[in-house]
């Protein structure tokens, strides 16, 4: 595969030492940037991220109003990115916690996918299908809003990803 320039455009100072960063080519012929003094290579990865479909016994799913960007005023799934000391299921049932204050565990993993960030360049993104095991629907720090809906109501969905994410658990895990 090739890597783009571009991917680099804003790599400038090495993290490590502060000294200037200089595209290479390594030895694979892809580029990346190289530190010119202690030599630390920067390396872009997609950055990973999970996404939650809560189903209830109505058989609907908990959608919240983003508060922050990217897509800050959208209907999405709870979702976050994944912390360095989380797995990415540790991440959805945290997620689930903060944007609509239901406590939750994984039921099981709906695969992943890939999309475009606005801000990372690209984000990796993991859809679980998750248990309600407490706590009460509501709006948490990091929503504006939070509610249920059955599937047939569903607004526009922020994210192709979490669209990817229902169609999976309604094809595959709802009761309809
Ligand atoms: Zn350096």
């Amino acid at each position: 595969m090739t890597i783009k320039k571009e991917s680099y455009n804003n790599v400038n100072f090495c993290l490590k030492c502060g000294n200037k960063m200089e595209l290479r080519v390594d030895k694979e012929g892809k580029i990346r940037p190289k530190c010119t003094k202690c030599n630390w290579t920067y390396y872009k990865n997609p950055i990973p991220a999970s996404a939650c479909v809560i189903l209830n016994d109505q058989n609907k799913v908990v959608i919240i109003k983003r508060k922050f960007e990217p897509n800050a005023g959208d209907w999405a799934l709870p979702s976050g990115y994944v912390e360095i000391d989380q797995t990415p299921a540790e991440c959805a049932v945290d997620e689930m916690k903060e944007e609509t204050s239901l406590d939750g565990e994984v039921i099981v993993q709906l695969g992943y996918d890939t999309e475009f960030s606005p801000i990372y360049e690209k984000v990796i993104s993991f859809g679980f299908l998750m248990k309600i095991t407490g706590g009460k629907l509501q709006a948490g720090d990091d929503a504006v809003d939070a509610r249920y809906v059955s599937f047939d109501e569903l607004p526009d969905i922020a994210f192709p990803s979490h669209v990817k994410f229902i169609e999976i658990a309604k094809a595959l895990y709802s009761k309809e």
